[in-house]
């Protein structure tokens, strides 16, 4: 039976005989403090826009006092071993594991090999950073990362000569599933510049993202143009905007360690664009589609058209979000903290038993009300009813006025 619980865990939700999801989560209550900060969500199960939106609350404008607890070291981590790390790379690394072998464990002898070893251990270790950063630790249980001179190669799409980083769901023989995140750390037998590793990294851990959380369901699917992308692309809009704004975070770590991070994906990114690379090859994956292909989906939406949505890309392809994405978020936390200290004066009670009561609270929730809200007396926000708040009141990033 679907929704029911166990050790704070809830079972995977109901699915159709295809295997798609039928109900659409909403994302959990999160703030930057226990015990709402280690969220849970489920595998295939939330529209790609309610992912973006969840991410976004946590990171998107945020002072160090509105992170949490594992936000603040995963960026202190990342910092210090990006301004160490980055004289190694960029050079010629002797050692070349067999052509093909994958894995980036090497195979040969000479020193390359440690030198590559350490190479695979950074991705790991970045990778592990930015997850606990902006995506709630959420993606490590899911994904394997390999990493190697010349893991990827051929573009599957056939749009370019040579691709970089490749994510892909991987269904095995007995139904275990996993994201499979693949990048080059070099090619021949030159190590990568630290920051373009990094780039195609973060880039890769956006796919792996939606490729865990989003759902499914026909319906999703068939507005596919307008969130993620087609399947066999996957850097539609939702992607971009997601993509972007991790970026714009990335760099101002950068800003304000005055290192190369502030200057990540320049290239692809001028100042603040969206990804230039991206939004070609998601272009060029819709112009493929046959005319009854392309039927099967809903119309690509101008994107600037949607200007009431909480984020959106406008015309000169940044992304705009409103600040009422944060300022609902603000009054959430200020309800669960206020909600906690009233708990706190119960500390005994629930001091060992604060899952159950979660439990309980979870089993009320969808046997009572079913869809509904649960009657706590909290404020939810409903990012669909935010959507359609008529509000002009726009955030350019990071303060840019665009009239549209
Ligand atoms: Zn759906
Ligand atoms: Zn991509």
């Amino acid at each position: 039976m679907a929704n029911q619980t166990r050790n704070g865990l809830p079972f995977a939700p109901f699915r159709d005989e295809d295997g798609r999801n039928v109900h659409h989560l909403s994302f959990p209550r999160y703030a930057p403090f226990d015990p709402y900060f280690r969220i849970t969500l489920h595998r295939r199960a939330y529209k790609p826009r309610e992912l973006l939106h969840g991410a976004l609350r946590a990171f998107y404008n945020r002072q160090d006092g509105g992170l949490n607890p594992r936000q603040i070291p995963a960026r202190v981590n990342f910092c210090v071993r990006y301004v160490m790390r980055r004289p190694a790379y960029g050079k010629q690394v002797p050692g070349a594991a067999a052509p093909g072998a994958g894995g980036g464990d090497g195979g040969g002898g000479g020193g390359g090999d440690e030198t590559r070893r350490l190479i695979d251990e950074d991705v790991r270790y970045f990778a592990q950073q930015l997850d606990h950063f902006f995506f709630f630790g959420l993606l490590e249980r899911y994904i394997t990362i390999e990493t190697g001179f010349d893991v990827v190669g051929p573009d599957p799409a056939g749009l370019e000569g040579r691709i970089e980083g490749e994510t892909a769901t991987i269904r095995e023989a007995d139904g275990n599933e996993y994201v499979r995140i693949r990048i080059n750390t070099g090619q021949r037998d030159i190590a990568y510049e630290l920051d373009d590793v990094i780039g195609q990294l973060m880039h890769e851990m956006i796919h792996a993202y939606f490729l865990i959380y989003s759902c499914d369901c026909r319906r999703c699917e068939m507005s596919l143009l307008n969130t993620t992308g087609l399947p066999n692309d996957n850097h539609g809009p939702i992607f971009l905007m997601l993509h972007r704004l991790v970026l714009s975070e990335i760099r101002r770590w950068g800003n304000a360690g005055q290192n190369g991070l502030a200057a990540l994906l320049e290239d692809d990114c001028p100042d603040l664009s969206v990804s230039l690379n991206s939004t070609w090859r998601a272009n060029a994956a819709i112009r493929a589609l046959t005319q009854a292909q392309r039927k099967t989906f809903t119309k690509v939406r101008a994107y600037g058209f949607s200007t009431n949505h909480l984020v959106r890309i406008t015309d000169t392809d940044r992304v705009a979000v409103r600040t009422n994405l944060k300022e609902n978020q603000i009054k959430v936390e200020n309800m669960l903290y206020d909600k906690r200290s009233r708990a706190d004066e119960y500390r005994v009670d629930l001091l060992d038993n604060w899952l159950a009561y979660e439990d309980e609270e979870f089993n009320e929730d969808n046997e009572e009300n079913g869809d509904e809200e649960p009657d706590d007396g909290l404020i939810r926000v409903d990012p669909d009813a935010i959507d359609d708040e008529e509000d002009s009141n726009v955030d350019l990033l990071p303060n840019e006025a665009d009239k549209v």
